[in-house]
């Protein structure tokens, strides 16, 4: 048989990376398969199901008939009820016309950098971070300029640090609170100082809030509710981590006038909507009931207390409180195996998926991440495996 040259790929893959929760979740379906048992500490979603009256005002969408394209910044409903809850949980003043709706809060990460950056621009980013931020920004060819989240700061970034890091070229500052992968929550204090420097810079700010509601401790404040931030701020949150809603994609963000209609062109040019009955049932979740909320947010708490203090009573293990979302990142920097060969060993040799920190940029490299989403059961039953497979080591 003859064979077919292939005709090549784009350059710029070179540039495009990946999330590795979706690796990892690939490599654990793999055991799985071959008839192994893993317990899953790597995927970032709640395993909380979706609330009733949600999905039943998605049936009833449905059945209303809205199943055909419609307006690709979002229906109005939905942009009237995102305004609102917005404005009420930043105290801030958002009106419906600055409100785009996106399948899910990912692509405005995209859409974002692409729509503001040239090449060569720098824009900062927290690190360790989300790994999207810096693949968006190495493919729209502008030049990532990582933030570092410290330790001894419980991983809040130093306002010294991000002003040695602004420049006459930044054009993007990406803030994420409460923070994926270290649960950190940027504090008031904090807040304050780097709203004086950016007010003053000449950079928009992509403020990446998709765990606002997820905090166990202090209190989450926003960037934009700083004086004069909201003109220069794309404000994102989405219904996925808050009403465990990950797998229907959607996504909302309060835009500065100047980029509202480039991103809804972002929409236009790529995914033309977010499927109307999904959009109604985002009205649903906003504007119903929020006691399903509740509940999982204490649970969460639950299970954060129990998961900190299982990994602190490892030897060689120290993991500080996270404050919000649901991930624990503890520093296993006095292992004798390195974080990105324990995170293999263990799902191969434990059952036990996770991430190493390395995954989310080099400053997460002496720690792993553990996404708490999953039972109490089954994070005993992951605590005594990481145990035994450590004492195993010795
Ligand atoms: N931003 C952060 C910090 C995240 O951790 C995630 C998902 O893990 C997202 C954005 C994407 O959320 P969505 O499901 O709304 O696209």
């Amino acid at each position: 048989m003859a064979t077919v040259s292939s005709p090549g790929l784009a350059d710029s893959l070179s540039r495009l990376g990946t999330e590795s929760a979706f690796s990892v979740l690939a490599r654990a379906r793999e055991l799985e398969r071959a008839g192994h048992e893993v317990i899953h500490l790597e995927i970032g979603e709640p395993d909380f199901p979706t609330p009733a009256h949600v999905c039943e005002a998605a049936f009833e969408a449905i059945r209303r008939g809205h199943t055909g394209y419609c307006p690709s910044a979002g229906v109005h409903a939905l942009r009237e009820a995102a305004a609102d809850y917005l404005s009420r949980s930043r105290q801030i003043d958002v009106q419906p016309e600055r409100v785009l709706v996106g399948t899910g809060a990912k692509p405005f990460l995209f859409f974002t950098i692409l729509a503001s950056c040239n090449p060569g621009d720098e824009v900062i980013y927290p690190d360790p971070g989300f790994p999207i931020y810096r693949s968006a920004i190495s493919w729209a060819g502008a030049t990532p300029v990582p933030l570092p989240l410290r330790e001894d700061r419980d991983f809040v970034f130093d306002p010294g640090e991000l002003e040695a890091r602004l420049t006459g070229r930044t054009k993007l500052v990406i803030l994420n609170s409460p923070q994926n992968p270290t649960g950190g929550l940027i504090d008031q204090e904090t807040l304050t100082e780097a709203a004086r420097l950016l007010e003053r810079s000449n950079a928009w700010v992509l403020s990446d809030e998709v765990y606002s509601r997820l905090v166990y401790e202090g209190e989450f404040a926003s960037i934009a509710s700083r004086p004069g931030m909201l003109e220069r701020t794309i404000l994102l949150d989405g219904v996925s981590k808050t009403y465990a809603m990950t797998g229907w994609r959607c996504g909302f963000a309060a835009v500065p006038e100047p980029l509202v209609d480039p991103l809804e062109r972002f929409f236009v040019n790529s995914t033309s909507c977010v499927p109307p009955f999904i959009q109604y049932a985002a009205v649903a979740a906003l504007t119903g009931p929020q006691h399903p909320v509740e509940a999982m947010v204490s649970e969460f708490r639950e299970r954060r207390r129990l998961i900190v203090q299982g990994l602190n009573r490892l030897d060689g293990v120290s993991c500080r409180e996270p404050r919000g979302a649901f991930y624990a990142f503890p520093n296993v920097s006095q292992l004798p195996l390195t974080a990105d060969q324990l995170s293999g060993r263990l799902l191969d040799d434990a059952g036990v998926a996770l991430l190493p920190g390395s995954a989310f940029g080099p400053n997460g490299h002496n720690h792993l991440r553990l996404s708490y989403a999953n039972s109490q059961t089954n994070l005993h039953r992951a605590l005594e495996r990481i145990t035994t497979f450590l004492q195993s080591l010795a």
